[in-house]
Order: C-alpha cells, then sequence, then structure tokens
C-alpha cells in the first residue's frame, strides 16, 4: 500500500474527488514516453508531497492561473504570483520566471556536478581499483558546486560551510 494522500488545496494537489489516492498506484499508471523520468520521479527520496507536486508540474496539472481558468475557474489575474509581469503557465512559473531562473541555475550546476563526479568515480573504479563509494560522489558534487558558484565574480561571499548549511541563503546571494 502506499502513501495515502488528502486533499490539500494548499501545496497545489487536486485529486478529482478521489480520496484513495497513493503514490503507488500514479507509479503502476505511468507509462510512455515519460515512463523514464516518471521512474526516476518515484525513486527519489523525498517526501510523497513534493514527488506529487513534481509529477503535477510533469504532467502540467498543477493549478497555475492558466489552468485555473481553462478549468473555468475565475482568478484575480492570469499574471504569475512571483513577479507579476508574464502569464503563469506552468512553462512560465518553473522555467521562464525570473524569479525561478536562480534555483534553476544552481540545480542546473549541481546537475552538472553530479554527471561530472559519477564519471570521474566511474573512471576511477574501473582504472585506478577504485573502491565503489556512492557517499564520497555526493560529497565531492558538494565541493565541485560549491567550488564553481563561487569562482563567478561577487560570489564568493559565503564559505563551504555556509554552502552546505545554508543553502538558501547562498543561493539569494548569487541571484
Ligand atoms: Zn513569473
Amino acid at each position: 500500500m502506499g502513501y495515502g494522500l488528502g486533499h490539500s488545496p494548499r501545496e497545489g494537489v487536486f485529486l478529482n474527488g478521489r480520496s484513495n489516492w497513493s503514490v503507488s498506484s500514479h507509479r503502476r499508471g505511468l507509462e510512455g514516453e515519460n515512463a523514464i523520468v516518471f521512474k526516476q520521479l518515484w525513486r527519489c527520496k523525498a517526501l510523497p508531497s513534493a514527488l506529487v507536486t513534481a509529477w503535477r508540474v510533469l504532467e502540467n496539472k498543477l493549478a497555475t492561473r492558466v489552468n485555473l481558468e481553462k478549468r473555468g475557474i475565475a482568478v484575480e489575474s492570469p499574471l504569475c504570483s512571483l513577479c507579476r509581469v508574464e502569464v503563469e503557465s506552468n512553462n512560465h512559473l518553473f522555467r521562464l520566471c525570473n524569479v525561478s531562473t536562480s534555483a534553476n541555475e544552481m540545480w542546473g550546476v549541481i546537475q552538472t556536478a553530479v554527471v561530472s563526479e559519477l564519471w570521474k568515480h566511474r573512471n576511477n573504479v574501473i582504472f585506478n581499483g577504485g573502491v565503489v563509494d556512492g557517499l564520497e560522489v555526493v560529497a565531492l558534487v558538494q565541493v565541485k558546486a560549491w567550488s564553481w558558484i563561487t569562482s563567478k565574480p561577487l560570489s564568493g561571499l559565503f564559505s563551504f560551510s555556509e554552502w552546505c548549511l545554508e543553502l538558501l541563503i547562498c543561493m539569494m546571494m548569487v541571484s
């Protein structure tokens, strides 16, 4: 049995009247071209409510202002709740909005560091007899992402320990 989730408008989760929704039931039902992405998503060790939100972003089913209007629900304004400049679509809110840009840039740096460190770790295992150590990869990703971000002009304003302990504050400093 999966995690039972209730209706939670605060988190943008709309269950279309179903009270017995579960992560596992949706996991079983997902097929098609996004199957690999969904598979990775469900393996992620995030809270079920965060997984549902991420799934709804992928499916364009969050209650953005554009989607609410499509459902015939009156909204105060179609403009983005964060920047109040562009129409609040799924694409705008999570990819194009200038408020989300810094978070997306940070995510890009971290993803690139993950790929880089995994490849180095893999080669070390193959060519140098290195031992497979997932925690070491995570630690090196953290160091690499920090070093890349703080190498930018005017962004060397926080230490590595601040980067580890106060990620959000560091992100605001480089945005
Ligand atoms: Zn916006």
